[in-house]
Protein backbone atom coordinates (compact mmCIF):
# COMPACT_ATOMS: atom_id res chain seq x y z
CA UNK A 1 0.00 0.00 0.00
CA UNK A 2 1.61 3.45 -0.85
CA UNK A 3 1.52 6.48 0.80
CA UNK A 4 1.03 9.33 -1.54
CA UNK A 5 2.29 12.89 1.14
CA UNK A 6 1.96 16.23 -0.13
CA UNK A 7 -1.88 15.88 -1.82
CA UNK A 8 -4.68 17.50 -0.06
CA UNK A 9 -3.09 16.92 3.72
CA UNK A 10 -6.05 15.64 5.76
CA UNK A 11 -7.05 18.45 8.11
CA UNK A 12 -8.50 18.17 11.56
CA UNK A 13 -9.46 20.89 13.73
CA UNK A 14 -10.73 20.17 17.15
CA UNK A 15 -13.61 22.66 17.24
CA UNK A 16 -14.15 22.39 20.75
CA UNK A 17 -17.85 24.77 21.06
CA UNK A 18 -19.28 22.14 18.55
CA UNK A 19 -18.99 19.44 21.18
CA UNK A 20 -22.81 18.63 22.90
CA UNK A 21 -22.99 19.85 26.10
CA UNK A 22 -24.38 17.15 28.21
CA UNK A 23 -25.14 18.96 31.64
CA UNK A 24 -24.39 22.74 32.50
CA UNK A 25 -24.34 22.41 36.28
CA UNK A 26 -27.66 24.41 36.91
CA UNK A 27 -30.91 22.18 38.69
CA UNK A 28 -33.63 22.40 36.62
CA UNK A 29 -36.79 20.40 36.24
CA UNK A 30 -36.22 18.79 33.10
CA UNK A 31 -32.89 16.84 34.72
CA UNK A 32 -35.07 14.95 36.75
CA UNK A 33 -35.72 12.85 34.04
CA UNK A 34 -32.31 11.65 34.59
CA UNK A 35 -31.93 11.54 37.93
CA UNK A 36 -31.99 9.23 39.75
CA UNK A 37 -30.90 8.45 43.84
CA UNK A 38 -26.86 7.21 43.70
CA UNK A 39 -27.85 4.83 46.26
CA UNK A 40 -30.61 2.83 45.30
CA UNK A 41 -31.19 4.18 42.11
CA UNK A 42 -34.65 4.72 42.63
CA UNK A 43 -36.53 8.26 40.86
CA UNK A 44 -35.84 11.19 43.10
CA UNK A 45 -38.98 13.76 43.52
CA UNK A 46 -37.97 17.67 43.39
CA UNK A 47 -38.83 19.80 45.95
CA UNK A 48 -38.46 23.99 45.61
CA UNK A 49 -38.01 25.94 47.82
CA UNK A 50 -36.62 28.91 45.75
CA UNK A 51 -36.34 29.01 41.46
CA UNK A 52 -34.97 31.80 39.60
CA UNK A 53 -35.72 31.46 35.78
CA UNK A 54 -36.88 27.78 35.83
CA UNK A 55 -34.35 26.71 37.76
CA UNK A 56 -34.35 26.01 41.45
CA UNK A 57 -31.68 27.23 43.56
CA UNK A 58 -32.31 26.08 46.52
CA UNK A 59 -34.50 22.93 47.77
CA UNK A 60 -33.82 19.11 48.31
CA UNK A 61 -34.23 15.86 46.77
CA UNK A 62 -36.21 13.19 48.53
CA UNK A 63 -35.57 9.60 47.07
CA UNK A 64 -38.89 7.43 46.85
CA UNK A 65 -36.95 4.25 47.67
CA UNK A 66 -34.80 5.14 50.66
CA UNK A 67 -35.90 8.20 51.59
CA UNK A 68 -32.89 9.86 51.47
CA UNK A 69 -32.61 13.61 51.19
CA UNK A 70 -30.18 15.66 48.92
CA UNK A 71 -29.73 19.00 49.33
CA UNK A 72 -29.58 21.63 46.64
CA UNK A 73 -27.30 24.25 47.08
CA UNK A 74 -26.97 27.17 44.80
CA UNK A 75 -28.81 25.30 41.92
CA UNK A 76 -26.16 22.69 42.39
CA UNK A 77 -27.89 19.09 43.62
CA UNK A 78 -25.68 17.48 46.20
CA UNK A 79 -25.92 13.46 44.85
CA UNK A 80 -22.96 12.66 47.33
CA UNK A 81 -24.32 9.94 49.78
CA UNK A 82 -24.75 11.31 52.98
CA UNK A 83 -21.62 9.61 54.83
CA UNK A 84 -19.52 11.44 52.03
CA UNK A 85 -20.35 15.11 52.61
CA UNK A 86 -18.63 17.84 54.20
ZN1 LIG B 1 -32.58 5.92 47.38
Amino acid sequence: MALTFGQHPARFKLDVRSRPRMYDGAMRHDLMEILVCPMCRAELTLTADREEDGEVVEGKLVCSGCRETYPIEDGIPNLLPPDMRD
